[in-house]
């Protein structure tokens, strides 16, 4: 197979630090899309998956699944997309088409998903490698319509952070009259406390950074809680319909179960290394349920993109060149995000 030569970061073990790295992308087939990389968003996944904290690295790692950029050549049956075009990628490249995830546009519980890194790549017979590269291939049906009146750079993380928190909030149907909860004021956390606001919900952050109240506050949320404030927790006992937690680290999700009203919710998308120790009690008394979600599928992907469009949403990010990557890692380790990193990709030269 032809394949094209394009620079990259990777880290090449577990505990060596990203650097330099060159790779190799598909020639775009019939149906695939090429696209340069602006810009990248950091997820926490990236650090979760580039130290092998999940156990499934195959190095050398490129993680970054929030692209965004610009088509540079479609193949001969692609229709939805031309050169020139402004797109984003997310967590997946590819699915099977046929289960019944797929059919009903879930791909991403598909068993046959393919992750944008992480996964194997059937055409290069190599591990997937993900965005904090130059350019990427993709299959057009993963590729993205971006808004065109957001600024780019703003809107990358919406890929993998507005998505993860846009699904979950949309399944549990929050809207006016609830009492919603976002817990982690990081870049998840961030667009989750936007969206919850959008929709409606009376929002209810919940933080350990006393610094974060104020950021809070004009992101959305009605109220800001300092959750190791064991007064401030108790007066919210028994009162929210659904707290959405997005902390990326082990934690005690107890103390939010017993916030939870009657048959309320709890959903976590935070991914931690360490399992969480759940209690039995503050789940069977009052019926609460705890469940998870992962990202989202195609067809809800391009509707929150456009929603954001339609009401002006994007990530509040800080730029960085490719070369601070590992500097952007250690202040994700110590909560310090304002609240989404983003690789200027023009900086990998
Ligand atoms: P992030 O920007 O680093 O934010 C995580 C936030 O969690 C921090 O800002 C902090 O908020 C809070 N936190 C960190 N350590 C904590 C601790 N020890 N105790 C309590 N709170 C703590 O990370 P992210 O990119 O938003 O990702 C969050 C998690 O979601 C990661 O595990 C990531 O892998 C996962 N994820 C899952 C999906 C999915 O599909 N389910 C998709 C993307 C990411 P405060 O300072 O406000 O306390
Ligand atoms: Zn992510
Ligand atoms: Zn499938």
């Amino acid at each position: 197979m032809k394949t094209i030569n394009v620079k990259a970061y990777a880290a090449q073990t577990a505990a060596s630090a990203l650097a330099p790295h060159g790779i190799v992308r598909r020639e775009p087939g019939p149906m695939d899309v090429q696209i340069q990389i602006q810009y990248c968003g950091v997820c926490h996944s990236d650090l979760h998956f580039a130290r092998n904290e999940w156990g499934f690295t195959q190095y050398p790692a490129v993680p970054g699944h929030e692209i965004v950029g610009r088509v540079t050549a479609v193949g001969s049956g692609v229709k939805k997309f031309k050169v020139g075009d402004t797109v984003g990628v997310g967590c997946l490249v590819d699915s099977c088409r046929t289960c019944p995830d797929c059919r009903s546009g879930l791909e991403q519980f598909c068993t046959g998903m393919v992750m944008t890194y992480g996964s194997m790549d059937k055409h290069l017979n190599a591990p997937t490698l993900g965005g904090y590269s130059q350019s990427i291939v993709v299959t057009e049906d993963f590729v993205l319509r971006m808004p065109t009146n957001l600024d780019l750079a703003a809107a990358a993380p919406l890929l993998c952070a507005g998505i993860t928190t846009y699904s979950p909030l949309k399944h549990w149907k929050v809207g006016p009259g609830q009492k919603v909860g976002i817990v982690g004021l990081g870049g998840l956390g961030h667009m989750g406390v936007k969206f919850a606001k959008a929709f409606g919900a009376h929002v209810v952050l919940f933080t350990t950074s006393p610094g974060k109240v104020a950021d809070g506050k004009r992101l959305g949320a009605h109220e800001v809680v300092i959750s190791k404030d064991e007064a401030q927790m108790a007066a919210h006992a028994n009162s929210f319909d659904f707290i959405l937690d997005a902390v990326s680290a082990t934690h005690d999700v107890n103390a939010y179960f017993n916030l939870l009203k009657r048959d309320g919710n709890l959903t976590l998308v935070g991914a931690p290394e360490k399992p969480l120790p759940v209690a039995a009690f503050p789940l069977i008394f009052r019926r609460r349920s705890f469940s998870g979600s992962l990202i989202g599928g195609l067809p809800e992907t391009q509707e929150m993109l456009d929603f954001c469009g339609r009401h002006n949403i994007t990530c509040d990010i800080e730029m960085i060149r490719m070369d601070q990557i590992n500097t952007a890692y250690e202040r994700m380790l110590k909560s310090d995000v304002k609240y989404r990193f983003v690789i200027d990709m023009a900086s990998l030269t």
